[in-house]
């Protein structure tokens, strides 16, 4: 089965043909870390948590390598600490710790590789000193800039006139600068700020070059698919793309360019410049399961809008709890992912598909193909055969305790709801039956 996938750079589908089938290599760009993720920052790690699952599903577990980045080096991450007047790895650690703590919480499995900006710094520096012997980077001010006229396919992943990269980059045109859009690949660091010694002085690297270096590093000069939000295609993949081609000897960065949509509120993109935020511990806070939130993530297609509302979530929760009440009353156990199901993932991460399935299962009574389906979305894992046998304990001794309150034997129904409860199962007395979790 292929896996197809749409390229960014090429803008259409393209067939995943990985380098070697013995090691898939995916690099996402991952947080920096001096805030709290909102749930449009959890749409990148969902989405591409379902792409490594289907990778692993498709050419096994032990030949994925998932690499996602902590950038731990930024001028907001100095100013973070300034204003708490704590140290920055103080700020990177705790952020770090928050960031994986919230994935987690959605099903987001840890990535194999997390490479940490500051421990690649000796890489960043050995690239930048290619580029600038190449004559594709220039020194000017203790700055040393990439010279985007050195690079005839500059612009071609995010096909952009020059103006319009100029605009879009916000970059100050600084008097060093040859040419407007030149972006910085080292910058200097004043006496109080965190720097490393280079050939151009005491400094510290600018953010594109980090992930350059760092995937050359973990992953090697080409890997098969590299993402991010869509707010990466400029400046930051089309700059990491000219940098790396560049420095390997026009080895192409990635076979397959992907980049998701936003998530937003009403007209806007959720973004913490704008000020409307929802972060995923305030979700959670609020009583949403990292279940509802994942299913809500993977509603629309990775590559639509997704418009976030108390809608979305309420719906969602009553899908997820419909699905997982028909579950827990079987002790069916999974079957292998339906062909089907593996199919319609394979075709772009159709997600929004996906879920229509599951919902044909569910109507279908399919427990099997539906516990199967709901463990590749990460949406419950597999379920074991001890789990299978706990279900079938405890559904007999449900079925046990309603049999005693209908025979108005008390004693016993309160005997067994304790035997239950220490077992960690909630027992919900609701209007039709007692339906039960586990707690
Ligand atoms: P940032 O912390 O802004 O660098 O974002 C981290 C990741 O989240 C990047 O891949 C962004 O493209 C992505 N991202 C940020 N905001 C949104 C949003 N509203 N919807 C979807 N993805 C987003
Ligand atoms: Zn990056």
């Amino acid at each position: 089965m292929t896996i197809t996938l749409y390229d960014t750079l090429t803008r259409q589908k393209q067939p995943l043909v990985p380098a070697d089938p013995g090691r898939v290599t995916m690099y996402v760009c991952g947080p920096t870390v001096y805030n709290r993720a909102h749930i449009g920052n959890a749409r990148p790690a969902v989405v591409f948590d379902v792409l490594r699952r289907l990778l692993a599903h498709r050419y096994g577990r032990e030949h994925v390598v998932y690499a996602r980045n902590i950038t731990d080096i930024d001028d907001k991450i100095i100013a973070a600490a300034v204003a708490g007047d704590v140290e920055i790895g103080t700020v990177t650690a705790r952020y770090e710790q928050h960031y994986l703590d919230d994935m987690r919480a959605l099903g987001v499995e840890d990535p194999d590789i997390a490479p940490h900006a500051t421990q690649h710094i000796d890489g960043m520096v050995q690239m930048i000193g290619v580029l600038v012997e190449r004559g594709v980077a220039y020194a000017a001010k203790d700055h040393v800039l990439f010279d985007v006229s050195a690079f005839p396919d500059y612009g071609k992943l995010s096909r952009r006139k020059l103006d319009e990269m100029i605009a879009g980059a916000r970059v100050e045109v600084a008097p060093y600068k040859r040419g407007p859009a030149d972006f910085v690949l080292w910058k200097p660091s004043a006496d109080e700020q965190p720097g490393w010694d280079s050939p151009w002085g005491r400094g510290r690297p600018g953010w594109h070059i980090e992930c350059s270096a760092m995937i050359r590093a973990v992953l090697g000069e080409t890997i098969d698919i590299h993402g991010g939000g869509l707010d990466l295609i400029f400046p930051h993949h089309e700059n990491e793309l000219a940098q790396s081609t560049c420095a390997n000897h026009g080895a192409p960065l990635a076979r397959i360019w992907m980049h998701n949509g936003f998530l937003g509120m009403g007209a806007e993109k959720m973004s913490k410049s704008l000020g409307n935020v929802t972060l995923v511990s305030e979700l959670l806070a609020a009583g949403w399961s990292g279940e509802v939130l994942r299913l809500a993530l993977l509603s629309a297609h990775y590559r639509q809008p997704l418009e976030w509302n108390d809608n979305l979530l309420e719906q969602t929760k009553a899908t997820l709890d419909r699905w997982q009440g028909f579950l827990r009353r079987s002790t069916e156990p999974a079957t292998e992912v339906p062909e089907r199901f593996v199919a319609t993932l394979a075709d772009d991460l159709n997600t929004p598909e996906a879920v229509a399935a599951l919902a044909r299962m569910s109507r279908l009574g399919d427990v099997g193909g539906m516990r199967a389906a709901m463990g590749m979305l990460g949406l419950l894992e597999p379920v074991t055969p001890e789990d299978a046998a706990d279900t079938a304990t405890i559904n007999a001794l449900v079925a046990a305790r309603r049999a005693a309150r209908a025979g108005k034997d008390f004693a016993e129904s309160d005997r067994i709801r304790d035997e239950l409860t220490a077992m960690g199962v909630v027992l919900e007395d609701g209007a039709d039956g007692t339906s039960w979790r586990r707690g």
